[in-house]
């Protein structure tokens, strides 16, 4: 997809590609904004930053210190793939997704063992590091290195099918393809670093799905579009699913019983145990929240219980339980329900 020789599959229909870069360029040397990752071109603190922004906004990652917390207990690649892996995913609670945290570690561990603590600097060797697609390969080797490399993620391909008027559906197969051929003919030889996040930024800031401030854009003179808020095209939506989860919350001895999860998605991390099926006894209702994943709209119902027997569970110290890994809707639950039993202990 990245390849130097690979025809285009469409050239951007643009006169002077140049000139749109120079107008992009001096826009963000203006008005760029200031982010950690940006004042960095250490590879390693970039790979954080962008598995963190993979399925997580900015104002989460920086606004809860994601971010800083992450790159200071683990600062370099040495350090994470040494780490234990109940600290990575306990430092990445909060975030989901937790199997971009295990990648992440995984990368650290292989470019320690394989590469002699040195990131790969080329497409090949980036692309072959665990977890890492052609974006993340392009965010390393143009914000590390400055390398002419094409990157393409939601904001991208939103201002190319505006600027282009394009109406291919963007994630279709052959809609990827053009707008990585865009990415790669368009992308700056000399100030890659800065053109491609001065496209990102375009698209987070001025060409934005629900709002395009045609008026205040760098490239107005550039943009083919003239009904922007009808593209891009996308595939359809999956149908949403509502699905309700039900656990049990079971203290006993100053210790609370829990299960780490086996599944893929979530794998080792902390959880209430689910309400058995053949549990035929009423247990009573003591906390429901909502929470979503992907397409599925979940609700999570909390019983409390009495010495039931669970199969493959835990007892966990209460002391201990802050420290362990837990997905956000558990961890909620869990400090909720922890409050008011020591509310109720000291009434009583
Ligand atoms: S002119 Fe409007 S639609 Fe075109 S790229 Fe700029 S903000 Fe987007």
């Amino acid at each position: 997809m990245l390849s130097q020789t690979k025809p285009l599959a469409q050239a951007p229909p643009l006169d002077d590609p140049e000139a749109f870069q120079t107008a992009l360029l001096n826009w963000f040397r203006n008005e760029g904004k200031s982010y950690p990752w940006r004042d960095t071109t250490d590879p390693y603190a970039i790979v954080v930053s962008e598995l963190m922004l993979q399925q997580t906004q900015i104002a989460t990652v920086l606004g809860r210190d994601y971010y800083g917390r992450w790159m200071l207990q683990f600062p370099d690649v040495a350090t994470l793939a040494a780490a234990s892996e109940d600290s990575v995913l306990k430092a990445w609670e909060g975030l989901g997704y937790y199997r971009r945290a295990r990648n992440l570690q995984k990368l650290a561990q292989v470019v320690s063992t394989e590469h002699g603590g040195e990131f790969p600097d080329t497409l090949e060797g980036v692309l072959a590091l665990p977890g890492v697609g052609p974006y993340t390969a392009g965010a390393v080797l143009s914000f590390a290195y400055n390398k002419p490399t094409p990157l393409v993620d939601g904001n991208v391909y939103r201002v190319f099918a505006r600027l282009f008027d394009s109406h291919e559906v963007v994630d279709s197969t052959a809609g990827q393809k053009q707008m990585w051929a865009w990415a790669e003919a368009l992308v700056s030889p000399k100030h890659a670093r800065l053109y491609n996040s001065a496209l990102m930024e375009l698209g987070q800031t001025i060409c934005r799905q629900k709002h395009a401030e045609c008026e205040a854009c760098p490239v107005r003179a550039f943009c083919q579009t003239r009904s922007p808020e009808a593209l891009p095209k996308k595939t359809p939506r999956r149908k949403t699913v509502f699905q309700d989860e039900h656990v049990l919350f079971q203290v006993s001895n100053d210790q609370l019983l829990l299960t780490q999860e086996q599944g893929n998605r979530r794998q080792g991390l902390w959880k209430l145990p689910p309400r058995p099926e053949d549990q035929l006894e009423k247990l009573p209702l003591i906390y429901k929240a909502k929470y979503s994943i992907t397409h599925h709209r979940v609700t999570l119902h909390v019983y409390e219980s009495h010495e039931l027997s669970v199969e493959d569970c835990e007892w966990q110290l209460l002391r201990d339980v802050q420290e362990l890994a837990m997905p956000s809707p558990y961890r909620k639950a869990v400090d909720q329900l922890l409050q008011d039993r020591q509310a109720f202990q000291l009434k009583s």
